[in-house]
């Protein structure tokens, strides 16, 4: 599907929704109506009924907001000139109170006709708007054609490549958004792993599964330390190989973002949640202002959307006493209202505002606004999970994506390494060489990490200089391997002082394996744990590795693996 195509589709959605919504709300909307046209009648009779006129006002305020959003561009433009007219009712000329009537009658004559659709200037695709764009790199024609057709049948668009070097060219086209790649072509594998190592390179990887076969040789050492995100293999249906290519663009595209809308007007809920809905960000809607704290905590918004008149409590009140709050002081929060005024302006930035926009609601303005305080908000996610000095995940965050990790294991099956890593006689590196370059060790080895985990293993920082390491489909004895080659890499670095002495730092590991120790994240880490202890005793800078239970003895109890051997499924050795 082309990018207009899918334009075309998604505006077509939105239109629908609109539709449904304004069929949805109609009655109450030409209720609020009927109140305009009895307040102006009493006008007209040369009666002044205030408090009509007040409600009055109220509503024309409100449907200045929702009509146009609606498709009745006309009829935000009479609402607004009705709220400006009805607001001194005793001040009203003859010739007003007759445009007032002109007006209302020509809101229900606009209201009788068909909505107008597609006004908006088209939106700049976000990420997610785009259908994802596939790279099959596969000399199995036959297979890679099968793979583009289902792809085709869930809205990817896909390209077909049959050796490594037309899929180098293809992605450097254009940048795909995931790419399924074989490893062994006629000529060997090795231009395959180099381009591998191509596609996954900072600073912009492209999450790349690998398709293997059954009985052929892949290493997954070699292919997990090049950036692989997975393997699918090419003896299941091509269906499931897509199922599994999908997850990771899921999982490789942005989270899905939470908007908290606080609006007095139901049809402008609807209206946002349903623009927003159809570009991956789940809006939850409020009409009563006064429950803002209770959905806050919640929800946990990442942006929040404010309208200013609201019964009881208004958005600029609301606006001032998040920011007072230390929890809430930094969320982006943006104002959709009907109102335009230069004062108003002025009183939402003071209030501490991040961002201002004018209803009728324009879903391509909306959007780009939103995004753009999403992309700040992203940049903050990341600096919040991040460890400043190493660059690794920071505890709560490594910690989040072990367990995912532990989940995925357990549904496909698959075995789970996880590694506790703790430098060895760090103390005294500090005390004799000071705590600047202490750290400069520590980031070191984060670097180290960084480069030697990728894809998807996971690291992270667990405390002052233990870190973690969950590795995703590996055999123990890889596992080993891996960590050992790590302790090489490490144990070589050269560290200088000032006075330019040098020195070594090692660091000692223990490692534990969903085959033989469970498959929680808790029981991994504590006999992880036990391991590294027992590696300390013996001497440091050394790896030890929980030991299978001996033959004979009763097996352990295998908590989350109610299906298969763990481990059984790792055919590929
Ligand atoms: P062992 O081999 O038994 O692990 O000995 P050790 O000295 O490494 O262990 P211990 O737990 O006694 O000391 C850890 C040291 O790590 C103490 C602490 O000052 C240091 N440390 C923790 N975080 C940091 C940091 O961010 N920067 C620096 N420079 N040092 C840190
Ligand atoms: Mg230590
Ligand atoms: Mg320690």
């Amino acid at each position: 599907m082309t990018d207009v195509a899918a334009r075309a589709r998604r505006d077509e959605q939105i239109d629908a929704a609109l539709g449904e919504i304004w069929a949805r709300h109609r009655e109450g909307i030409l209720a609020q109506l009927a109140v305009l046209e009895g307040a102006v009648r009493a006008l007209l009779g040369g009666t002044v009924d205030a408090p009509l006129c007040t409600q009055a006002v109220r509503e024309a305020h409100k449907l200045a907001g929702s009509l146009g959003t609606l498709g009745f561009p006309d009829g935000t433009d009479a609402a607004r000139e009705l709220e400006q007219l009805l607001a001194e009712p005793t001040l009203l000329e003859p010739v007003q109170a007759l445009r007032a009537s002109e007006l209302v009658v020509g809101m229900r004559d606009a209201l009788s006709r068909a909505p107008v659709r597609g006004m908006s200037p088209p939106a700049e695709p976000l990420a997610s708007d785009r259908p994802a764009a596939l790279l099959v790199i596969d000399d199995d024609r036959a297979l890679a054609e099968q793979i583009a057709t289902e792809a085709t049948l869930r809205g990817l668009r896909s390209r077909i490549a049959c050796s490594p070097e037309e899929g180098r060219r293809l992605a450097a086209q254009e940048r795909p958004d995931l790419v399924l790649l074989d490893l062994t072509f006629a000529d060997g594998t090795a231009d395959a792993y180099e381009l591998l190592s191509e596609l996954t390179a900072e600073p912009y990887p492209v999450p790349v599964l690998v398709l293997t076969v059954r009985d052929s040789f892949v290493d997954r050492v070699e292919v997990a330390r090049r950036g692989a995100r997975g393997f699918a293999p090419k003896s299941v249906p091509v269906q499931r190989v897509l199922d599994q290519g999908v997850q990771l663009l899921e999982r490789s595209r942005s989270s899905v973002v939470t908007l908290l809308a606080v609006d007095d007007d139901r049809v402008v809920l609807d209206a946002i949640a349903a623009l927003l809905g159809s570009h991956g960000i789940e809006v939850v809607a409020l009409e009563d202002p006064l429950r803002v704290w209770q959905q806050l905590e919640r929800s946990r918004p990442d942006v929040v959307l404010l309208d200013i008149d609201m019964p009881g409590v208004t958005g600029i009140d609301l606006c001032r006493v998040l920011r007072n709050d230390p929890r809430w002081a930094t969320v982006p929060i943006l104002f959709l209202t009907a109102r335009r005024d230069e004062v108003t302006i002025q009183r939402v930035f003071a209030a501490g505002a991040d961002d201002y926009l004018t209803k009728p609601v324009v879903p391509a303005e909306l959007l780009a606004r939103i995004r753009n305080r999403l992309d700040r908000v992203q940049l903050h996610r990341l600096l919040a999970e991040t460890d400043v000095l190493t660059g690794v995940p920071n505890r709560r965050s490594s910690a989040e994506q072990l367990d995912r990790l532990v989940q995925l294991a357990d549904r496909f099956d698959e075995p789970l390494a996880v590694a506790v890593i703790d430098l060895d006689e760090f103390k005294a590196v500090n005390d004799r060489h000071g705590h600047a370059l202490g750290d400069a060790v520590l980031r070191r080895i984060g670097e180290l990490l960084r480069q030697a985990f990728r894809g998807e293993d996971v690291i992270g920082r667990w405390g002052g200089e233990e870190f973690i390491v969950g590795m995703y489909g590996m055999a123990r004895e890889d596992a080993l391997r891996r960590l050992k080659d790590l302790l090489y890499a490490f144990s070589e670095e050269t560290f200088e002082t000032d006075d330019g002495e040098s020195f070594h730092v090692s660091f000692s590991a223990g490692v534990a394996h969903s085959s033989i120790d469970g498959s929680s994240v808790a029981m991994l880490h504590r006999a992880a744990d036990a391991a590294l202890y027992r590696a300390k005793a013996a001497g440091r800078s050394r790896i030890v590795a929980t030991s299978p239970p001996p033959p004979g003895s009763k097996p352990r109890r295998r908590l989350m693996h109610p299906r298969g051997q763990p481990g059984a499924r790792d055919r590929q050795r």
